[in-house]
């Protein structure tokens, strides 16, 4: 159960004290605090986990300073949709809306080689429009002996150059605690020019430790991929973790799912969940083609496999694209062979529009057809 109380009430006031002396003696009942720092105001929600079946919800929502009680089924408590609830579907970062209605590109480096990289794929961004990119610092190698990122030595030209420009948004993935710590001395040190969506991988999507970490920071959001031979409700429950440590600003990634019923592509496609994550929870959903696909081979019509599943997937309704992209994909020291170049960027973003224009056109024929009836 979920208790929302009204924007003003703080700890401090008379009204949260009551509400608590209230709840506490509530027997069986363990209580959480979460405070959601907005722009303008502090909204505080408590948590009552334990034998909420015998609370009265009414009772409840009479206290003053409640505004609301949600109920909630067991499953995905915080990031969940539960009955009646409005709770919102979408967060603010460093000025980039992130939301179950937008949609942003991510297009960037797999993993950080050289400075000269970095600044010509970014200027490319900046060129056509974009905010928002990936950077790989920490790679996780299924070969010990492959080349594992740059680390915290790249973070102050890559940040450095996003703040020359206008980069405002870097995912860039982090397989340990202490990589958070050096992401924030490193943005600290350069005077924050730009900020960092954490990216936990498909490989650390259970990693509980991580999760727990990434969750107690309220300073970055975090995209959590999907686990490549996990349910999806396993990975759900794993974006759960961030959100029951305090981290309500998560992403949930699709990138396809490790069998071989998918060959000849990386991974078996799995963007038809796109929906199916959106009705489920509040989280906007990224999808990841690259990773998905895997190779740069061509339909007869013209079109690569990596913009066929990408049009799939927003066109079902995704809120974010995650995409590798290379100014010289020979020499990238990982996952070349799905790098896209950057003559191809301004193509990939329109046939990204066409099919985010068509999805928006579904939406609305949808809502159309459902008032008439
Ligand atoms: C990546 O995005 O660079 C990556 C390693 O992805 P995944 O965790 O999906 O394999
Ligand atoms: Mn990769």
């Amino acid at each position: 159960m979920i208790v929302i109380l009204q924007p003003e009430i703080t700890r401090d006031s008379a009204e949260f004290r009551g509400i608590m002396a209230y709840l506490e003696k509530l027997p069986n009942i363990q209580i959480r605090i979460h405070e959601e720092l907005g722009s303008q105001q502090v909204l505080t929600e408590l948590y009552l986990i334990g034998k909420t079946q015998q609370v009265d919800a009414a009772d409840v929502a009479t206290l003053p300073g409640v505004e609301r009680v949600v109920r909630i089924s067991a499953e995905y408590r915080i990031l969940g949709r539960h009955k009646d609830e409005q709770r919102s579907t979408s967060f603010e970062y460093n000025g980039v809306h992130f939301g179950q209605d937008s949609l942003n590109v991510f297009a960037g480096l797999c993993a950080v080689d050289t400075p000269e990289h970095v600044e010509q794929m970014m200027q490319a961004l900046q060129a056509h429009g974009q905010v928002c990119t990936r950077m790989g610092a920490y790679k996780p190698r299924t070969n010990p002996y492959a080349f594992q990122g740059h680390g915290k030595n790249c973070l102050p030209y890559v940040f450095e150059l996003a703040g020359k420009y206008g980069i405002q948004v870097i995912a860039m993935e982090v397989t340990h605690e202490s990589h958070i710590e050096e992401i924030q001395q490193a943005l600290h040190a350069t005077g924050h020019p730009t900020g960092v969506m954490l990216q936990i991988g498909t490989r650390n999507t259970q990693n509980f430790e991580l999760l727990k970490q990434a969750g107690r920071q309220r300073e970055f959001p975090v995209l959590l991929k999907r686990g490549f031979g996990i349910t999806l409700e396993e990975s759900l429950n794993a974006a759960e973790y961030l959100a029951s440590e305090g981290n309500h600003k998560v992403v949930f990634g699709l990138r396809g799912m490790k069998t071989n019923m998918g060959d000849p592509h990386r991974n078996f496609v799995d963007f038809s969940h796109v929906p199916v994550v959106k009705r489920l929870t509040r989280m906007p959903v990224c999808i990841d083609p690259s990773h998905s696909v895997g190779v740069r081979t061509y339909a007869p019509d013209g079109l690569q496999d990596i913009f066929h599943v990408t049009a799939q997937g927003v066109i079902a309704g995704a809120n974010m694209i995650l995409v590798d992209f290379h100014p010289d994909p020979p020499t990238a020291l990982v996952d070349g062979p799905q790098a896209l170049l950057l003559s191809e960027l301004p193509h990939f973003l329109e046939d990204v529009a066409i099919a985010r224009d068509a999805y928006l056109k579904r939406v609305a024929a949808a809502q159309r057809c459902a008032s008439r009836d």
